[in-house]
């Protein structure tokens, strides 16, 4: 039989049987996978270091049969305890992993794994706030799936859309229009939009430096969500917390 070994973040599971799991697992190396644990839910003390929870790093030993991967073992290396602890830490890190599950595929995206991985561990340990830190994920995590709207310049003309208070955002040019291109589209007020652009530009390390006013959170709650369900063509805000 052959055994794989792999690193990855649990972003949810379903119990099965009397102890068993399967659980939905972003991996370094082989991107989104269904891992079926067996065992992991019975009391004994040989299953206190195994990977088992939502939002738990570790590594797996993985073997196929019949088309099924199952954990030969595992070991935690980052459990993010304190995420557990606090509700809107736990909401965030439930909204984080709804996202991520929608964006990955079943190929390696080791940009996506990081990001996951540092958004949980600021989420676990830093003292932002966990709505902001819910926008930069999801802001960066859009980006990286190719989804990175223009807010530069106007998204249809390439003019500038400076010296607005209030700038129109198109779903479908993906990005701010200027005064001339705009319709009916939704408008935001300039100081939001320079919010998200500035998120896009934040290294990973540094995206528990975000402080944003309670409005301009508001209105980034509003269109980054309603922009990643329709490209995405998918409801991806969270339904039940914990879920
Ligand atoms: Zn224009």
């Amino acid at each position: 039989m052959a055994f794989e070994t792999c690193t990855g973040i649990v972003l949810r599971f379903t119990d099965y049987k009397e102890n068993d799991r399967i659980l939905t697992v972003l991996t370094r190396e082989c991107g989104l996978v269904s891992l079926t644990a067996r065992g992991v839910r019975s009391k004994s003390k040989t299953v206190s270091n195994t990977v088992k929870d939502a939002y738990c790093c570790g590594e797996f030993v993985i073997y196929e049969r019949g088309g099924i991967q199952y954990v030969s073992s595992s070991s935690i290396i980052e459990a993010f305890y304190p995420i557990r602890e606090d509700y809107d830490r736990l909401l965030a890190a439930a909204q984080i992993a709804r996202l991520t599950l929608k964006l990955a595929s079943d190929r390696a995206d080791e940009a996506l794994y990081t990001l996951l991985y540092q958004s949980l561990s600021f989420l676990a340990y830093g003292n932002a706030d966990p709505r902001d830190l819910t926008l930069v994920f999801a802001a960066k995590a859009l980006a990286l799936a190719g989804y990175e709207p223009r807010l530069t310049g106007c998204a249809s003309c390439g003019a500038p859309v400076t010296g607005e208070k209030r700038i129109a955002f198109s779903f479908s040019h993906g990005g701010s229009l200027c005064p001339a291109c705009r319709t009916d589209e939704k408008e935001y007020s300039a100081l939001a939009l320079e919010a998200f652009r500035r998120m896009l530009r934040l290294e990973g390390r540094d995206m528990d430096r975000v402080r944003l006013p309670d409005s301009a959170r508001e209105e980034l709650f509003k269109l980054i969500f309603d922009y990643a369900e329709f490209v995405l063509e998918q409801p991806v805000r969270l339904k039940n917390p914990g879920n």
